[in-house]
């Protein structure tokens, strides 16, 4: 069996080099084969882009998070568009749409957004969206900008209903379960997790956030990955071997990225 987690904050996890490598390697032992590096800043992201990209579990996403719009620099796009040549940036994010926080303005925040999926549209990239409270905005906005590699909406923590509209509107938008899938209550997210068709689905730990049920007292780290995967597994009836693998071939098609077995 192998996992893919498909959205970590490693730098969040940990301050010390060290121990994120040791991180990394304790998730490889959890057979966590490939993981999914976000940043919510681009100086963020190059910091540790040099400092893991050789960690061979490890792939990235370079973006502006809507919670850092007030932050980023003059030539953001101009260093976005180089940084999504490296050989290990697989992903554009995290953007999205985030009306909870109220950082920049809606119309500020949806300008960002769109740059991002031009950006992701042009350099053959999928998009990693982050939304909260701005459900509408964001089925919009994909409706005229969405990038031809697609896009996930991660943390999924909205309700079936809109989890199987956002689907059907678009055959390359994927939907990803964090660690709160596993939460007794999260009744929608229960129910989304069984409504969709497999194919559609990432998981992700959003570590150190989102604390799945089973590891409610420590930082989350990727090696949680697989609590995420059982649990659904379980809503859904199926083997966690095959739900497993299913998984982690969802996060290869969509990163565009083959891991040896
Ligand atoms: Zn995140």
């Amino acid at each position: 069996m192998r996992f893919f987690d498909t959205h970590a904050h490693i730098g969040l996890i940990v301050e010390d080099t060290i121990e994120r490598l040791i991180i990394l390697k304790s998730a490889k032992h959890a057979k966590v084969d490939a993981i999914i590096s976000i940043c919510n800043n681009l100086v963020d992201f190059k910091k540790l882009y040099k400092e893991l990209a050789d960690s061979s579990n490890l792939f990235f996403a370079a973006g502006i998070s809507p919670t850092e719009i007030e932050h980023k620099s003059k030539d953001w796009q101009e260093q976005l568009e180089e940084i999504l040549t490296w050989n290990k940036v697989v992903a554009v994010g995290e953007t999205g749409l985030d009306y909870m926080k109220k950082t920049g303005s809606r119309d500020q925040q949806i300008e960002l957004f769109i740059k991002h999926l031009q950006l992701a549209d042009r350099n053959n990239k999928p998009a990693i969206i982050h939304n909260r409270n701005a459900n509408n905005d964001i089925l919009d906005v994909l409706g005229s900008y969405m990038p031809k590699q697609g896009a996930v909406l991660h943390c999924f923590c909205e309700d079936p209903t809109f989890a199987q509209e956002a689907i059907s509107r678009f055959d390359n938008l994927y939907i990803s379960f964090a660690g709160n899938l596993t939460w007794r209550n999260s009744y929608n997210l229960h129910k989304s997790a069984i409504v969709l068709p497999l194919n559609r689905i990432l998981v992700e730990t959003e570590s150190p956030f989102m604390k799945p049920t089973l590891y409610k007292d420590v930082r989350t780290k990727p090696e949680f990955i697989h609590t995420t995967v059982e649990y659904l597994a379980g809503l859904r009836n199926e083997s966690v071997e095959y739900v497993a693998e299913i998984l982690f071939e969802n996060a290869e098609r969509f990163f565009q990225i083959s891991i040896p077995k």
